[in-house]
C-alpha cells in the first residue's frame, strides 16, 4: 500500500512541523503531515478540560491522553510522564506511592528507559499540537554571545565545555520577527532593549512585536521596586538587577480569533481559552491552504535511504486505533515526496533515526555518530520564600516577569548562567500548594515547613492562617544554562524486549549535569539568599538529600546533587548566613535538588562541519540532501532561554532553504 507522493512529508504537528507547512503550503507546495497522537477531539479543548477538571490529580497529563496512570508497555504513543519525571522532594508519599524513588527506573511506569546517572526529568506531549499544549508560552530570544560561547568565553581553554553555533545572532533577526508574528508574541522592543540591549538582546531596525506586552503582575512591580538598577550583587562581577516583563505567546488583546488571556493562573497545564497560542492554531492555518494532507494516529516508524551521500526516498508508518481490549494497527505504510522533514522533538527524533536502519550497522543520518548525543534541558533551581508582606501571587498567567539581566557575563567562562523566572503561583510548583499547606493546617502536618507547631486549625483561625500565607508566597525558578555532554544521550533500546504498545523501541537515556552546570546551582542559591535579604522575606527552599516514604524509610533522592562550591558559600557575610534567611536550616548547603524544565535540547545538533554534527545550519542531513531535522535537537547549545522561539525561527529559515531547494519544481 502507499500513499501518492508529494512535495514535502513532515512528520509531528507540534510547533516545528507546523510552521514549516504552514510556510511551504502558502507557497504552492503539496504537503501531507503525519502525526503519531490523535487529532484534538472534536469538541475543541472542551473534553481535555473535562479531563482536567475531572482528575482528582492536576498534573501535567491530567487533560490530555493516554491517562497519566496509563502503562507505556499498552499505548501506541506513550511518552514521559509526571510519574517519572516527579524526581523532586516535594511529595515523599507520591514517590513512596510510586515504589520508593524507584520509579522513574521502573518501565512499567516511566517511557523512558532512565540510565543515570542522573534523572532526566522532563516530559513533552504525542498529541496534535505537541508540547505546546502544556507550554507556559514564555517567548525570548537568545542572545548575541549565546551563539558564540566558545569564542567568546573559552577561546583558550581546550576544555570549555561550550561550542560555537554556524550561525550568528544577524543570522536570524528577520526568522525571530516572523516567528513572534506567527506566534503572536506580546511584549514591547523599547522595555526588552532598555535593560538587556546591553547584554546582547537584538531586534532588527524599527522592529515591533504584534501585540502589546502582558502587564506585569502585582507580585512583580512589588518586587521590581525592591530590586531594579541594585547592582552590588556578591558574585555578579558589578552587574545590575533589572525584573524585566517576560515576551509571551498568548494575546494581551483579541487576536486572530482566540480571546485575551484572563489571567487565571492556568496556562500549564492547559489554557481553558486558547488565549495561550499551541502549535494547533499554526496547523490550522496550513491546512487553510488547502495543500495540506493530515494525517493523526500514524506513528512513523523508519526513515528510508540506501546510504550516507543517498537521498532519503521514503518514509514508514503504522496507523494506529484504540480498540475494545487492545490497540489495532495497520501493516507498515509507505510514503515518498521530495522532502522528508522531521519534526517529532529531541527524544522522538533521534529514536526514530536510530530505529532507521540502512545495514551495515549504519543508521540514517549519522555518519558523524552525533544521533542522540549532547541532551540538555533547562535544570531548574526552585526557591521559594514567605514575603513579610502581602504580593498577592495567584493572580495572572503563571509568569509575568523574570530576571534577565544577569543571563550574560564573563562569569560564563567558569559557571552556568542562568535566567531566572518569577512565579505568580505561589508555591503551587514547588510544594503543590495551596492542597500541601491547607491540608497541614487542616490535619495538623507539616509537609509545607511551615505549621512547626502541628496546629490543627478551623473556622476563622483557618482562613486568617491561609490568607495570610498565600498573599505572601512567591518563588523565583532558575532556568541554568546546562552544557551539552557526549555521554549525555538518548539511544534505543534494541534488545531488551521493553516495547511500546505498537511493538517499538523505547528511548533509553542517560543523563548527567557537569560541574560547569552544577556551578550554576550554587549561584542561583547565592543570588536568591541576597534577593530574601533585599526583601526581608523567608527562605524555605528545601534541597533534601534523602526522603522519607509513607512507613517511614529514608531512601536517596535521585535528583540531589553534592553542593559543588561550599567555598562560595564561606566567603558570604554572616549576615547572608542568617537563620531567618535559612528557614531550611542549611547556612552553608550540602547540595541541590533540581527539578526538569520540559525543555528537550540538543540530541541532532548543528555545525559548520559534517564530521562533528548532524544538520547544517539550514537543519539539512549532511548525510541526505533530502532530509531535514528541525525542532531545538538542533541546537548546539541550550543558552538560558526557553527554547520554542529560537526553534520557531530556525523552522523559518529551513522553509526558506525548503522553498530554495524546491524553486526548479514548484
Ligand atoms: C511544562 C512545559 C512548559 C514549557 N514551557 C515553555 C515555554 O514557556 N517557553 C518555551 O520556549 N518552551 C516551553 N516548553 C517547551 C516547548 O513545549 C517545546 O520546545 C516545543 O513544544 C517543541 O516543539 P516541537 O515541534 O519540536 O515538538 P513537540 O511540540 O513535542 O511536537 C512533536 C510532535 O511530533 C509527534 N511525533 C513524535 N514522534 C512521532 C513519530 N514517530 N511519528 C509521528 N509523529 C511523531 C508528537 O506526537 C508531537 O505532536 C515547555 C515544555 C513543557 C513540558
Ligand atoms: S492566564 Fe489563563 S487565560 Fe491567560 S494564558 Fe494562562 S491559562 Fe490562558
Amino acid at each position: 500500500m502507499s500513499d501518492p507522493d508529494y512535495d514535502i512529508i513532515i512528520v509531528g504537528a507540534g510547533v516545528a512541523g507546523p510552521i514549516i507547512a504552514k510556510e511551504l503550503s502558502q507557497a504552492g507546495a503539496k504537503i501531507l503531515i503525519i502525526e503519531g497522537g490523535p487529532e484534538t477531539p472534536p469538541t475543541n479543548r472542551e473534553e481535555y478540560m473535562s479531563n482536567f477538571l475531572l482528575n482528582t490529580v492536576k498534573t501535567l497529563e491530567s487533560p490530555y491522553p493516554p491517562g497519566m496512570g496509563a502503562n507505556p508497555a499498552k499505548e501506541a504513543t506513550p511518552r514521559a510522564t509526571i510519574a517519572q519525571t516527579f524526581g523532586n522532594n516535594v511529595s515523599p508519599t507520591w514517590h513512596a506511592d510510586l515504589g520508593a524513588g524507584n520509579y522513574i527506573y521502573n518501565a512499567d511506569v516511566s517511557y523512558l528507559l532512565q540510565e543515570g546517572p542522573q534523572p532526566f526529568l522532563s516530559g513533552y506531549k504525542r498529541i496534535t499540537g505537541g508540547t505546546t499544549w502544556h507550554w507556559l508560552g514564555t517567548s525570548l530570544r537568545f542572545l548575541e554571545h549565546d551563539f558564540t560561547m566558545k569564542s567568546t568565553y573559552g577561546a583558550d581553554d581546550p576544555d570549555y565545555p561550550m561550542p560555537d553555533w554556524p550561525i550568528v545572532v544577524d543570522d536570524l533577526l528577520d526568522a525571530y520577527g516572523r516567528a513572534e508574528h506567527e506566534i503572536g508574541v506580546s511584549a514591547d522592543v523599547s522595555i526588552q532593549t532598555k535593560e538587556l540591549a546591553q547584554i546582547g538582546l537584538k531586534y532588527s531596525d524599527g522592529y515591533s512585536y504584534p501585540m502589546q506586552e502582558i502587564p506585569p503582575s502585582v507580585l512583580d512591580v512589588q518586587i521590581a521596586a525592591a530590586l531594579n538598577g541594585f547592582q552590588n550583587f556578591i558574585n555578579f562581577e558589578g552587574q545590575q538587577v533589572f525584573v524585566t516583563s517576560t515576551p509571551a505567546g498568548r494575546n494581551s488583546q483579541p487576536d486572530g480569533n482566540r480571546r485575551t488571556c484572563a489571567g487565571n493562573t492556568n496556562c500549564i497545564p492547559i489554557c481553558p481559552i486558547q488565549a495561550k497560542w499551541d502549535g494547533t492554531v499554526t496547523l490550522a492555518g496550513a491546512q487553510s491552504t488547502g495543500n495540506v494532507t493530515f494525517k493523526s494516529q500514524c506513528v512513523v516508524t523508519k526513515v528510508v535511504s540506501a546510504g550516507y551521500g543517498q537521498p532519503v526516498t521514503g518514509i514508514e508508518y503504522i496507523h494506529w486505533e484504540n480498540g475494545p481490549t487492545k490497540i489495532t494497527k495497520s501493516e507498515p505504510i509507505t510514503a515518498t515526496a521530495k522532502i522528508y522533514v522531521i519534526a517529532a522533538h529531541a527524544i522522538e527524533t533521534p529514536k526514530l533515526m536510530l530505529m532507521s536502519d540502512m545495514g551495515n550497522g549504519q543508521t540514517v543520518a549519522n555518519s558523524s555518530d552525533q544521533m542522540g548525543r549532547n541532551l540538555m534541558d533547562h535544570p531548574l533551581y526552585l526557591s521559594w520564600s514567605l514575603m513579610p508582606e502581602q504580593i498577592f501571587g495567584f493572580r495572572g498567567p503563571l509568569a509575568t516577569s523574570g530576571i534577565e539581566s544577569l543571563r550574560d557575563g564573563p562569569f560564563r567562562s567558569d559557571r552556568a548562567a542562568w535566567r531566572c523566572e518569577i512565579g505568580n503561583e505561589g508555591w503551587n510548583f514547588a510544594i503543590g500548594d495551596p492542597w500541601t499547606t491547607v491540608s497541614d493546617f487542616v490535619d495538623g502536618k507539616n509537609a509545607s515547613h511551615t505549621n512547626a507547631n502541628m496546629d490543627r486549625l478551623f473556622g476563622a483561625g483557618l482562613i486568617e492562617q491561609l490568607n495570610s500565607h498565600f498573599t505572601r508566597q512567591w518563588r523565583m525558578g532558575f532556568l541554568v544554562e546546562q552544557t551539552p555532554e557526549a555521554d549525555s544521550r538518548v539511544t534505543i533500546n534494541r534488545d531488551n524486549g521493553i516495547v511500546d504498545g505498537l511493538h517499538l523501541p523505547r528511548p533509553v537515556i542517560n543523563y548527567k549535569l557537569s560541574e560547569y552546570t552544577r556551578r550554576g546551582f550554587a549561584s542561583a542559591e547565592v543570588f536568591s539568599r541576597q534577593v530574601y535579604q533585599m526583601l526581608g522575606a523567608t527562605n524555605f527552599t528545601r534541597n533534601a538529600q534523602n526522603l522519607t516514604a509513607a512507613d517511614g524509610t529514608e531512601f536517596p533522592n535521585p535528583v540531589w546533587f553534592e553542593n559543588p562550591d561550599r567555598d562560595m558559600f564561606e566567603a558570604l557575610p554572616d549576615a547572608l548566613k542568617a537563620p531567618e534567611l535559612c528557614a531550611n536550616g542549611q547556612a552553608v548547603p550540602d547540595g541541590f535538588t533540581y527539578f526538569g524544565a520540559g525543555h528537550l535540547v540538543g540530541t541532532y545538533r548543528m555545525g559548520s562541519v559534517a564530521r562533528t554534527s548532524v544538520v547544517d545550519s539550514h537543519s539539512r542531513s549532511w548525510d541526505h540532501s533530502t532530509l531535514f531535522l528541525v525542532g531545538d535537537g538542533v541546537f548546539p547549545t541550550i543558552t538560558t532561554a526557553n527554547p520554542t522561539l529560537t526553534l520557531a525561527a530556525l523552522a523559518m529559515r529551513t522553509a526558506d532553504a525548503i522553498k530554495a531547494q524546491l524553486a526548479t519544481t514548484l
